[in-house]
């Protein structure tokens, strides 16, 4: 069984030395366990948060134990009831090949996953389901209303642009790159798409932008709020789901006067600016997300480009890349075949 393990607590970007790789016995399944063995890991920016021990919504990653992950997973031996040999499970084995659960968090996978398994950690399992819930229940956007979301070509923002668009809305893309905001537009159906990285960001996004904005999914924060920020209109919606210029960040610039303008903002116009923690807030509604998703997905109303890395040995390097915009599209390891 081969693992990668949290060597050391990474200061500013993850490296290379943060991990180690071991291997050990192929685990045994106590009573009521299976034994799962990983087909893919989703590697996601949340990642970064469990391999520092600052103070979270979760607990950190001990060093010298498995960095976490969700997966999907075949059933390899089972003493569970519930669960038969061959079956294809969302699970969260984390970065190996194999692992033991005792069923409780292990969802079967179904429908449009069994066509498309690694989908059950992309537009129909966590992403997915951040994206559309923060979208639709934070977001509320309606039909002629401007929605900006920036990561647009990753795993959240790709599906947030898609289902804004399903909405009726005027859909903008804030991006890294002119072949990401190409695609954006080309691919995804986004109205338009800016690219962070040039110089003029601001002027860009307010020319995309001839109404203000309504509903801000915000994925990024730094400079890119920056530029969001003076744009939103009155009764201005901003799911927070996550601010990942800041992960790798040693050291924030704190401004009294931008706080206190943001919240003065927040004040006269009304906004409503909330945080969540897809599974915390929301997983009474997976079910339900996975229906109307899995329809869409069916019926090519959304599609879900994947950024698919060959071996379990290459994780490391892969997620390094994700905190530095390297990914285009979903970044999963194909770590097995069934
Ligand atoms: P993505 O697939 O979008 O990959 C991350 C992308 O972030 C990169 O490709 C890059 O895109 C962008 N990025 C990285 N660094 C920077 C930077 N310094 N400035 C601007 N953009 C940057 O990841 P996900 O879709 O999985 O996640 C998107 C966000 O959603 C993250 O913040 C994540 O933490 C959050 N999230 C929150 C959840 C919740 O429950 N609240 C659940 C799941 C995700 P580009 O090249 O276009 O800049």
């Amino acid at each position: 069984n081969r693992r990668v393990l949290l060597a050391s607590r990474p200061v500013g970007a993850p490296t290379a030395d943060n991990f180690k790789m071991d291997e050990q016995p192929i685990p045994k399944p106590g009573e009521g366990e299976v034994l799962l063995r990983t087909l893919y890991l989703s590697l996601d920016p949340y990642m970064r948060g469990r391999m520092s021990d600052a103070a979270s919504y979760a607990a950190p990653t001990p060093l010298g134990s498995v960095m976490g992950g969700g997966t999907v997973a075949i059933v390899e031996v089972s003493n569970n009831s519930s669960f038969a040999v061959g079956d294809l499970v969302e699970s969260y084995v984390g970065w190996q090949d194999y692992g033991i659960s005792n069923g409780k968090e292990l969802v079967k996978l179904k429908g449009v996953e069994l066509k498309h398994p690694s989908y059950a950690v992309g537009v129909m399992g966590m992403p997915g389901f951040t994206a559309y819930q923060g979208l639709i229940d934070i977001g509320n956007p309606q039909p002629g209303e401007t929605v900006v979301v920036a990561a647009a070509t990753g795993a959240v923002g790709s599906v947030v642009g898609q289902v804004a668009k399903l909405k009726g809305c005027h859909v903008v893309g804030i991006a890294g790159g002119p072949e990401k905001c190409k695609y954006a537009v080309e691919k995804l159906g986004f109205d338009k798409c800016i690219d962070h990285k040039s110089d003029n960001l601001k002027q860009q996004l307010q020319d995309a932008c001839p109404k203000g904005i309504d509903v801000y999914f915000e994925n990024v924060g730094g400079k890119v709020f920056e530029a969001v920020f003076p744009l939103l209109n009155t009764k201005a919606r901003v799911p927070v789901c996550g601010l990942i210029s800041a992960y790798n960040a040693t050291s924030i610039n704190h401004s009294e006067i931008a706080l206190a303008q943001f919240q003065g903002a927040i004040l006269k116009k009304r906004m409503r600016v909330q945080g969540f923690i897809i599974f915390q807030d929301y997983f009474i509604f997976y079910d339900e997300f996975k229906k109307v998703m899995g329809k869409w997905v069916e019926d090519g109303k959304i599609f879900f480009k994947e950024d698919v890395v060959e071996g379990l040995e290459n994780s490391q390097n892969a997620f390094i890349g994700l905190l530095e915009g390297k990914n285009f599209g979903k970044l999963v390891i194909h770590v097995g075949d069934v």
